[in-house]
């Protein structure tokens, strides 16, 4: 299972695992604890994931 985060230094959405306890952002560095992370999504597969990024990306450009 993977959840899909919000980082709380930057914004942006991240994938991790559903296992992993903490995740570093990739953007800003920042050490996120996914236990007080805001989740926005779980999903089965990184594949479905990436889709679920991309289409909130996209809505955020309007
Ligand atoms: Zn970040």
């Amino acid at each position: 299972m993977y959840v899909v985060i919000v980082c709380y230094g930057c914004g942006r959405f991240l994938l991790a695992k559903g296992t992993q306890k903490t995740k570093r952002c990739p953007y800003c560095a920042t050490r996120l604890k996914l236990v007080s992370a805001k989740k926005v999504a779980q999903v089965k597969t990184a594949q479905e994931a990436s889709n679920y990024i991309r289409a909130m990306k996209r809505r955020r450009d309007y």
